[in-house]
């Protein structure tokens, strides 16, 4: 079980990047994610990608990400927050494969000093700075081992039939 956890300041002014991180978050094998300050309309976005695509990854917006992190741990869950300042992604995503659940941090800007002491796991995708985008996607790619690449979506209206050239879709509205 993995879930998503995004803060930092200005996440109303960034649409479009929550809007990836979003996508990103169900299409590489989280469940939900937790946003605050963001734009309401990504749960509209989101639940039409689920009714066309299938699925039912979730968006909650939250009040205060302290109190996400506190709730998840009682859950049981470990909190892998992704900062370039962590662990090399190589050197901790053996025993990281081995948590049931993951609630896994991303910040938009600036990323408070309690994240860093909540964490369970600070994590570097490389010790360089890029974005939050590319960092969950690596770490869900970790996770997974690619095997998320190819889950199928259930209850959506399409679905894609990989090819070589061209789009080949089912539309299982007419089925
Ligand atoms: N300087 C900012 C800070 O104080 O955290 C960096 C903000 S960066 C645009 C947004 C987010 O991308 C970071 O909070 C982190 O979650 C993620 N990120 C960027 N580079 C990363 C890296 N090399 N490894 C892991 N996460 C990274």
């Amino acid at each position: 079980m993995i879930e998503v956890l995004r803060i930092g300041t200005r996440l109303v002014r960034d649409d479009r990047v929550t809007t990836h991180v979003t996508l990103v978050s169900r299409a590489f094998g989280a469940s939900k994610i937790y946003m605050y300050d963001a734009n309401p309309e990504i749960k509209e976005t989101v639940s039409k990608v689920n009714k066309m695509w299938g699925g039912d990854f979730e968006v909650e917006i939250i009040e205060n990400w302290k109190d996400v992190i506190k709730l998840r741990k009682k859950d049981g869950y470990k909190v892998i927050h992704l900062t370039m300042y962590g662990e090399n992604i190589n050197d901790v995503q053996e025993q990281i494969r081995k948590e049931e659940k993951l609630l896994v941090v991303v910040g938009a800007e600036k990323v408070p000093r309690e994240a860093y002491d909540m964490a369970d796991y600070n994590v570097a995708i490389g010790n360089q700075p890029h974005s939050e985008i590319s960092a969950l996607a690596i770490l869900l790619d970790r996770v997974s081992q690619g095997h998320q690449l190819q889950k199928k979506y259930s209850g959506g209206e399409r679905e894609i039939i990989p090819t070589k050239k061209g789009k080949k879709v089912i539309d299982k509205t007419t089925i």
